[in-house]
Parts: structure tokens; C-alpha cells; sequence
């Protein structure tokens, strides 16, 4: 279990100040121009060092994408930060914009210093209206108190933008949030180019996670060893994962990486529903993830590497609990009709196919297919999967292969049963 001492996020469920001299009681803007003074590389190297993984889903190493940043280059360079949080299941970053912003705008900062850029954006999800207030908030603050802006204590000019967006998931897509960003439909853009190269405006661009920036105080403060000391190789550090579903009690709660997920349920989710032989599946990850059935969850890790292993991911790190009063199958059809809904119709394959699956899902979910048609299903899923411009495509196909990997009896069985109903009532 997480020490009190190792825990980041100290305000996590707003019990204390979250204005600026709450947040400087905590330890926020602690030094902070002694870390900027130790130089860009300094930053970059010891964010790598710490192993920090990208907390937005993809897991990708942070330093290193800061990294990509070119040194010297006639355009300006852009962080971009994205609270755009519309994967279903989580509600972390909501939690850090209203009640732990400062850590947010101090990792801005530094970040920025790191990448040599001098403007960051932050764009929010469009129904986070009272996040983005508490945000503004804590930002109006900091210019204030001359922590960020002209010519502030820090010496690094960097000025920090709030932008709402209008609740679009597709715009949590890196390049359809800068093509919002700057004004256009959110539709993902063709890569490469990647936005180091041609971000925001045209300029070298890194859009990262409220999460992994918010960590970057503390790690420098405390040191990448003290960090990478945490969880387990390649999946070092604490992480706030959120829980909900079939638990007694919802959170929110930091804690290691790698924590079992059995241990994480009872020991802050009050356990599933009915104790832990009720539990039928998990969703490890946000909606995007396979799903994983309980016989595999016993000695389960909640890390990228463990979660990979058992075809899953940790994604978000948004766990959604199903006991075994869930259908699975319905659950996934709710799934599959969120992507159809949520897809910018770019590419063929997602937009017709997204449309294609749920349809078929409603009608499993009901029993009312044939069994080829489950197999027609996975294939095309795997048609969806990696053929289109952004994740969404994949995003949309991987709940449906965990379905039918870990529940296809299920499926054949409401088959079977639809097909005995409806032959017994022609009798
Ligand atoms: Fe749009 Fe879907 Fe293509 Fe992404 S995969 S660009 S959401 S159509």
C-alpha cells in the first residue's frame, strides 16, 4: 500500500484549501525556480530517468517525448494539456483541476522551461464547466503571485490558457484537440507529420496528460529515484486510478503502480458487490480496453506490462467493476454505441464500422443472431482494428474481441435460448 509520505496528490478529494497558500502548505511551488535553474536537459534527463509513463492511456515514456522537442528552432514551441478526460470510467483529471490545480500549472511550468516553450494550452473537456472555473482560478492566482507570466519570480516567461472544449470525445485525440485548438472541426489529422515537428499553428507541439504533468514537481523535488523506487520496472511510480461499477464504494484513490487489483478493490472500493466470488469481469482500463474475466483477475497487477500480458491494458487506469448481475454482452453493446456516436467519420472502416457492430451487438444481446455471425463480428473487428487514422478505430474494436474471447459461450447460449423461445411459442 501507498505510504502518506509517497502520496503526489495530497487534495485529491478536496477536503483542504485548493487555492494558492493551501497548495504552497502542501508542498506546491516548493523551489521551483532551483529545479528551472538546473537547465532544460537536467529536466528532460530526470523525468526519463524516473521512468513516467504517459498517464493519458498510451503509457508512452514522457521524457522521451519531451525529448523529441527540437533544441533550437525559428518557430515557437507549444505544451499542450490535455483534461479533455472523456473516456468512459475515468474521472481523474477532474479531480486534480478542481481541488490540486497548482500542481498542474507548476508541472506547466516547468515542462515548458524543459521543452524551451513560453505558452501552454489546456484544453478541457466541455462539460467540465466547474473544473474549468477552479482551474482559471488557480492560474489567475499564480499570475498574480508573479509565478507565471512576464517576467515572473521563475525567470521564464510562460503564459498558461484555459480552452474549453465542446464535448467532443474524439477531440481527446492529441491532433483533433490541436485542430480544435485552433478553431477547426476536431477531426484527427494524418500522421506523420507528428506534432513535434508540426503541432499547434504549424510549430513544434507536445501534448501531454493533466496526469503526467501534474507528477513533475514532486518528481524532481523528490528525485527519480524516489520515484522510480515506487511500483515495478517499467511501470514505476503512483497513479490515480478511479473505480466504479459494481463496488461498494466508488473512488478515486493514488496508489502504486501494480497494485493487485484485488487488493485495490477491498482495501479502498470496500470490495465488489457481494464479495469478490460475485465479480463476473473487469474493464482495467476505460471503456477503450478488453474487458477480463474474473478468473483472471485473482493475482491481477494493475500496470501496463501485467495488463498487456492478459491482452488488456491499463489505459486510464479507469476500472470499471461488473458483478455477475451484469450482462456483458449488453454492457458492450453500450460500448459499441458510444464509439458509432462518438466517431468523426473520417475513415470508412470506423465510421461504418463501429455502426455495423453495435447494431449486431444489440441484436446478440437480445439473441437474436445466428453463431456465424459471431466470428463475422470478430473479423470485422480486426477489420476496424488499425486501418483507420486515429485509435478511435481500435478503441471501438477491442472491447468487442475481449467479448467474444472470454464470453463467447454466453453468446451461443442467448442464442440458443432466443432460437428455443421463439420455436416453443410457434408450437
Ligand atoms: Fe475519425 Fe474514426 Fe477515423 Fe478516428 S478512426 S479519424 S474517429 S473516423
Amino acid at each position: 500500500m501507498l505510504a502518506d509520505k509517497d502520496r503526489i496528490f495530497r487534495n485529491i478529494y478536496g477536503f483542504h484549501d485548493s487555492g494558492l497558500k493551501g497548495a504552497i502548505r502542501r508542498g506546491a511551488w516548493d523551489g521551483t525556480k532551483l529545479l528551472i535553474d538546473k537547465g532544460h536537459d537536467w529536466i528532460i534527463n530526470e523525468v526519463k530517468a524516473s521512468g513516467l509513463r504517459g498517464r493519458g492511456g498510451a503509457g508512452f515514456p514522457t521524457g522521451l517525448k519531451w525529448s523529441f522537442m527540437p533544441k533550437a528552432d525559428a518557430r515557437p514551441s507549444y505544451l499542450v494539456i490535455n483534461a479533455d478526460e472523456s473516456e468512459p470510467g475515468s474521472c481523474k483529471d477532474r479531480e486534480i483541476l478542481r481541488h490540486d490545480a497548482h500542481l498542474l500549472i507548476e508541472g506547466a511550468l516547468i515542462a515548458s522551461y524543459a521543452m524551451r516553450a513560453h505558452t501552454s494550452y489546456i484544453y478541457v473537456r466541455g462539460e467540465y464547466i466547474r473544473e474549468r472555473e477552479a482551474l482559471q482560478r488557480a492560474i489567475d492566482e499564480a499570475y498574480a503571485a508573479k509565478l507565471i507570466g512576464k517576467g515572473n519570480v521563475h525567470g521564464w516567461d510562460f503564459d498558461c490558457f484555459v480552452h474549453h472544449g465542446a464535448g467532443a470525445y474524439i477531440c481527446g485525440e492529441e491532433t483533433a484537440l490541436l485542430e480544435s485548438l485552433e478553431g477547426k472541426k476536431g477531426q484527427p489529422r494524418l500522421k506523420p507529420p507528428f506534432p513535434a515537428n508540426v503541432g499547434l499553428y504549424g510549430a513544434p507541439t507536445t501534448i501531454n496528460n493533466v496526469e503526467s504533468i501534474a507528477v513533475v514537481p514532486d518528481i524532481l523535488r523528490r528525485g527519480a529515484t524516489w520515484f522510480a523506487s515506487l511500483g515495478k520496472p517499467n511501470n514505476t511510480g503512483t497513479k490515480l486510478f478511479q473505480i466504479s461499477g459494481h463496488v461498494e464504494k466508488p473512488c478515486v484513490v493514488e496508489e502504486e503502480m501494480g497494485i493487485p487489483l484485488r487488493e485495490l478493490l477491498e482495501r479502498h472500493c470496500g470490495g465488489v458487490r457481494g464479495g469478490w466470488d460475485n465479480l463476473l469481469a473487469v474493464i482495467p482500463g476505460g471503456s477503450s480496453v478488453p474487458l477480463v474475466p474474473a478468473h483472471m483477475c485473482d493475482d491481477l497487477g494493475m500496470d501496463f506490462d501485467s495488463l498487456s500480458k492478459v491482452k488488456s491494458g491499463l489505459g486510464t487506469a479507469a476500472i470499471i467493476v461488473m458483478d455477475k448481475s451484469a450482462d456483458p454482452i449488453k454492457a458492450i453493446a453500450r460500448i459499441s454505441y458510444f464509439y458509432k456516436h462518438e466517431s468523426c467519420g473520417q475513415c470508412t472502416p470506423c465510421r461504418e464500422g463501429t455502426g455495423w457492430m453495435w447494431r449486431v451487438l444489440e441484436r446478440m444481446a437480445e439473441g437474436r443472431a445466428e453463431k456465424r455471425e459471431i466470428d463475422l463480428l470478430f473479423e470485422v473487428s480486426k477489420q476496424v482494428e488499425g486501418h483507420t487514422i486515429c485509435a478511435l478505430g481500435d478503441a471501438a474494436a477491442w472491447p468487442v474481441q475481449g467479448l467474444i474471447r472470454h464470453f463467447r459461450p454466453l453468446i451461443e447460449e442467448r442464442i440458443d435460448q432466443y432460437a428455443r423461445s421463439h420455436q416453443q411459442a410457434a408450437e
